[in-house]
């Protein structure tokens, strides 16, 4: 560790006793770099055994890379998970499309939906959820006692059932990115699954907004290479607004 890095700071921190525990935290769409996706550069950083807990997002809207690579690794090194994001921006607030059917007997609104979600597996410690009115910190922290009532074998049963509804085929990676014109293809890809696979007609908003954009590309240049799919990635993207 570097002596005036910032590692060093934060342990000089904690052994001063102004942290207890050091974490790090990422985002499912940063950019491809240095040879890695930002699932790789977490996995690196937890390996690296300097930090206590993570951050990561996760939501009913699933990239499975987080739940097959993350989760187990943090179980595994006794790490603390919180996780952030679990409305997908929003998106799940008011809509957990078919997901309802899943949890709808254990839940009143979409948004507590959403949150349980991510309290069904064993390795996550906390969910971060808006508490900006009294109403919201009333229907979020009533979780508390619905997920008290739910047994060890349920929550593995409703997190199967979840799991078992799929995940669509981009994996997020955001190897395209550099030559997609400054579209955002894999959270165009992302969202529109999570209309058709979903049902969360509540995403739609967020990939109708580039439909003039993608329908006037002729061509993504060298992303096809890139992309470990195999896809056309161009003709992917336009699927969406055919
Ligand atoms: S389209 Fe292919 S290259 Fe682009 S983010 Fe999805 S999987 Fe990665």
């Amino acid at each position: 560790m570097r002596k005036q890095g910032m590692l060093h700071k934060l342990e000089s921190a904690r052994s001063e006793g102004l942290a207890q525990f050091i974490g790090v935290s990422f985002d499912h769409f940063l950019p491809f770099d240095n040879n890695q996706t930002s699932v790789e550069r977490m996995i690196a950083l937890i390996k690296s055994d300097a930090f206590d807990v993570i951050q990561i997002p996760m939501s009913l809207i699933r990239i499975e890379r987080v739940e097959d690579q993350i989760l187990p690794l943090a179980a595994e090194r006794d790490l603390g998970v919180v996780v952030n994001f679990p409305t997908a921006g929003g998106i799940l607030t008011s809509d957990i499309g078919i997901f309802y059917n899943i949890l709808g007997s254990y839940i009143t609104t979409p948004y507590q939906g959403a949150l349980l979600f991510s309290l069904l597996h064993p390795a996550i410690s906390c969910v971060l959820s808006g508490m900006s009115t009294q109403a919201f910190a009333d229907e979020n922290c009533a979780l508390g006692s619905i997920i008290e009532n739910i047994s060890g074998l349920e929550r593995r049963q409703l997190w199967d059932n979840i799991q078992a509804v799929g995940i669509g085929p981009c994996r997020s990676c955001g190897r395209c990115a550099p030559y997609t014109q400054g579209i955002p293809v894999r959270q165009i890809l992302t969202y529109y699954d999570a209309v058709h696979r979903f049902g969360i007609q509540a995403a739609s908003p967020w990939y109708e907004k580039f439909r003039e954009q993608v329908l006037a590309c002729d061509t993504f240049k060298e992303a096809d290479v890139v992309c470990p799919e195999g896809f056309n990635v161009l003709g992917e993207v336009k699927k969406v607004y055919r």
